[in-house]
C-alpha cells in the first residue's frame, strides 16, 4: 500500500485501508518528546473546513501518517487504573485533563493522582478545580471565577503549562484557532486565554451509553477517525485530539474495546500519537 494521506481521491482506497492494513506493521509507539516545530499561522475556522490552509510540511509528521492526541478527562477517577493500564500495554502516551477537587475526592483518587503524576506515558493538563460543580451555565457567567478556579486547581495539582480545557464546553483559544460552542461561554474563555490559558477542546468524543460505558464498538470509533481526516474536519490539518472520560472505564467491555481501537490505529501504521503539550502552536505566547 503505498497511498497516501494527501491523496483524497483515492477515496475507496483510503476508506478501505482499515480492512487491509497489515497486522505486521506495527508502529512504534514511543512518543516523539520534541517539540513540534511551529506549523504556518492559520485561520482556522469551524464549520468552515474549506477555509482551512494548506499547512507548511510539518517536518515532525512523515507524510504518511497523522497525529492522534490521545486526552482523558476528569480523573483521577474511577477507570483511571484500568486507562494506565491499556496505555502501558500499548505503549502509547496519552494527557490527562485533571480536575483539581478529584485529587481529594477519596484515599484512592489520591494514590490515582501519584500514579498520573509518576507515569511516563502521561501529560497532565488542567480541567478546572471544581468541574463547575457541573453547573456550566451559571459557571461560564463569571469569567473572574473561571479563571480563578483554572488558578486553583494549577496550584493545587502543581501544573507547570497552562494547558486547560473547560468543563462541559467545546471551546479553542490558541492563537490560530478560536472555537466556542456555545456563546454564552465566550466571554469566560478570552478571559482564560487573556490570563495566559490555552485552551484546547477535541476534534472526537468517544461517548457514554446512560449507563456511562463506552458507546458503540471500536470499529466504529476507527470509522470515524478516517471519516475526519478525510472531510478535513480536524481543527489543524493531520491532527486530531481524542477525547474520552476515564469513568467509563470500569467494565470489561470498555477497556477491551478502548484496547482494541488503540491497537488497530497502531497496527494500521497510518498514526502517531503526542501529548497535547505537542500539539501545533500551543506553545506560542498567546496574543
Ligand atoms: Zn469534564
Amino acid at each position: 500500500m503505498t497511498k497516501t494521506f494527501g491523496e483524497k481521491s483515492l477515496k475507496k482506497t483510503f476508506l478501505g485501508m482499515f480492512a487491509l492494513m497489515s497486522a505486521t506493521s506495527i508502529l512504534c509507539n514511543s512518543c516523539n518528546q520534541k517539540k513540534d516545530k511551529k506549523e504556518s499561522e492559520k485561520m482556522i475556522h469551524k464549520n468552515h473546513p474549506v477555509a482551512k490552509a494548506v499547512p507548511k510540511i510539518d517536518e515532525t509528521v512523515p507524510p504518511d501518517k497523522r497525529v492522534i492526541y490521545l486526552t482523558f478527562d476528569d480523573g483521577p477517577n474511577h477507570g483511571t487504573e484500568n486507562l494506565l493500564k491499556i496505555l502501558h500495554k500499548r505503549n502509547v502516551c496519552a494527557t490527562a485533563f485533571l480536575v483539581g477537587k478529584h485529587a481529594y475526592g477519596s484515599k484512592k483518587q489520591q494514590q490515582d493522582l501519584q500514579l498520573l503524576r509518576k507515569d511516563k506515558l502521561i501529560e497532565l493538563a488542567n480541567h478546572s478545580f471544581t468541574h463547575a460543580h457541573n453547573k456550566y451555565t451559571d459557571f461560564y457567567k463569571n469569567p473572574v471565577e473561571v479563571v480563578h478556579d483554572f488558578d486553583t486547581a494549577k496550584d493545587s495539582l502543581k501544573l507547570y503549562d497552562k494547558i486547560a480545557r473547560t468543563p462541559g464546553r467545546n471551546i479553542w483559544r490558541l492563537n490560530n484557532i478560536t472555537v466556542t460552542d456555545l456563546k454564552s461561554s465566550g466571554d469566560a474563555a478570552n478571559s482564560l486565554k487573556k490570563a495566559g490559558y490555552k485552551v484546547i477542546g477535541w476534534d472526537l468524543e468517544w461517548k457514554p451509553t446512560n449507563r456511562m460505558v463506552l458507546k458503540g464498538n471500536h470499529e466504529a470509533m476507527l470509522k470515524k477517525v478516517d471519516s475526519i481526516f478525510f472531510n478535513d474536519l480536524e481543527k489543524t490539518s493531520r491532527h486530531l485530539v481524542f477525547l474520552t472520560h476515564d469513568q467509563y472505564l470500569t467494565d470489561a467491555d470498555s477497556i477491551n474495546e478502548l484496547d482494541l481501537f488503540i491497537e488497530k490505529l497502531q497496527k494500521s501504521n497510518r498514526f502517531v500519537f503526542r501529548k497535547i503539550s505537542e500539539y501545533p502552536g500551543i506553545n506560542e505566547i498567546l496574543n
